[in-house]
């Protein structure tokens, strides 16, 4: 049976689609050894049955999440016949960034053009057949919700597989296109699938590929020092370098291809767009950065939390008076920070089972060295390691202000 899998960006209908065209044959699972969720199922209304997988979604095929892993091993290892790439077409743009990533691997691929009813309901038009003609790749407009076209869709999947697809890539032209090209030679020889798609892997210096192909991504090292970085008589990051051409290419050739009916107001923005219209705005990006980054090491260290103590001073004589154990947890000369705290209650613990431990050895009879091993060796580094833990750890739960970001954004 032919087997195809739905790419896409998170939330540009991979799901919506996939249950369009699967109906009750779906198999929800997980991808193995992850808990990310595998669905596959059964398209069954066209010429022949073919087999649809789901894939995560993601931005790119990089090996950072293991949704990207994921993904990118399954287009590489599992050799569907067709990759079905789903793009928002309401975030052309940012959707298209994995087309032109996608579209290095030598599979057949269709691009469905995905959220048209909303592009129809704001009068935006995408001329369909001239960004076609540039992606190179077949692409059917489709609404996944409504489920229009989405036969079509598979249909032209079905022709697309008739054919043997070589990979394509929009960064030949760009300062890195000569390594590329080069490097993607090198694999040829050496008799590597998919060269294209790992040569610019290569080339980006992504981990996995420069583990496979060490002696190559020496050459492309050496070729790009030789050859291109004096051109900038300076380093290049290669990943940044292939990243901005992709956009660059993206914004020059593809987007065009959109006409939007008017300009949107602020509030009509998705809420993604809106953090990050905020968040990456030009002059107050960075001081946004800085806020909050002094608010998670605030959280994390400070002992004087929301400057109280500096604030209130009373707070501080509060505070001062003659501090119990308990009490010095919570306040110094303000109160003190959530990692503090806890960094304190952890001290005060270890300390005091360091003492019971010393206490029930000495009646035991225990000799000094006994003692001093036991208490200030094994439990005492034991509890100066461990003394670390708390304030790491709120230091990476400070993720709930990344959280709320996240939250608000979805
Ligand atoms: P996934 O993350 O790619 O699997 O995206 P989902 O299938 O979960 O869809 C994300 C959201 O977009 C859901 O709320 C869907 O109802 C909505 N959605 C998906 N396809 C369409 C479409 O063609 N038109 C509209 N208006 N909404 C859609
Ligand atoms: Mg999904």
């Amino acid at each position: 049976m032919l087997k195809f899998a739905l790419a896409g960006n998170p939330n540009s209908g991979k799901t919506t689609l996939f249950n369009a065209l699967t109906g009750s044959t779906a198999h929800v699972g997980n991808w193995p050894g992850v808990t990310v969720d595998k669905r596959e199922g059964v398209y069954k209304k066209g010429s022949e049955p073919v087999d649809i997988v789901d894939l995560p979604g993601i931005y790119s095929l990089s090996p950072y999440t293991p949704e990207e892993v994921i993904a990118r091993n399954f287009v590489l290892d599992e050799h569907p016949d067709c990759i079905i790439n789903i793009v928002d077409a309401t975030n052309l743009e940012r959707n298209l960034y994995l087309t032109t990533q996608l579209m290095e691997l030598d599979v057949p691929m269709v691009v469905a053009l995905n959220m048209t009813d909303v592009l129809d309901k704001r009068g935006d038009t995408i001329d369909v057949r001239a960004l076609e003609k540039r992606i190179g790749i077949p692409v059917v407009e489709i609404s996944a919700l409504k489920e229009t076209n989405v036969d079509l869709l598979v249909e032209r999947a079905l022709e697309a597989v008739k054919t043997a697809r070589t990979g394509e890539t929009v960064l030949k032209d760009s300062l890195l296109g000569s390594a590329i090209a080069n490097a993607e030679i090198a694999l040829k020889l050496k008799g590597v699938e998919a060269p294209l798609f790992h040569a610019v892997k290569l080339v980006e210096k992504d981990e996995i590929e420069v583990k496979n192909h060490p002696a190559e991504a020496k050459a492309v090292e050496a070729f790009i020092a030789e050859n291109l970085a004096g051109k900038r008589g300076e380093k290049i990051d290669a990943e940044a370098e292939i990243a901005d051409a992709r956009y660059k290419y993206i914004t020059a050739r593809f987007s065009s291809t959109l006409t939007r009916a008017r300009k949107y107001s602020f509030d009509e923005l998705s809420k993604s767009d809106k953090a990050d219209k905020v968040l990456t705005n030009k002059w107050a990006g960075i001081p946004i950065f800085l806020v909050i980054l002094f608010a998670i090491f605030h959280f994390t260290f400070s002992e004087n939390l929301l400057f109280l103590g500096s604030i209130i001073p009373a707070f501080g004589e509060w505070c001062a008076l003659e501090c119990s154990a308990i009490k010095g947890v919570f306040f110094a000369g303000g109160l003190n920070s959530p990692g503090v705290i806890l960094f304190n209650a952890l001290d005060l613990l270890t300390s005091q089972i360091g003492e019971w431990l010393g206490a029930g050895l000495e009646a035991l009879g225990a000799s000094d060295a006994v003692l001093g091993l036991v208490c200030d060796g094994i439990w005492g580094g034991l509890s100066a390691v461990l003394s670390f833990l708390p304030q790491i750890l709120v230091l990476s739960c400070s993720s709930p202000f990344w959280k709320i970001a996240d939250i608000w954004r979805a």
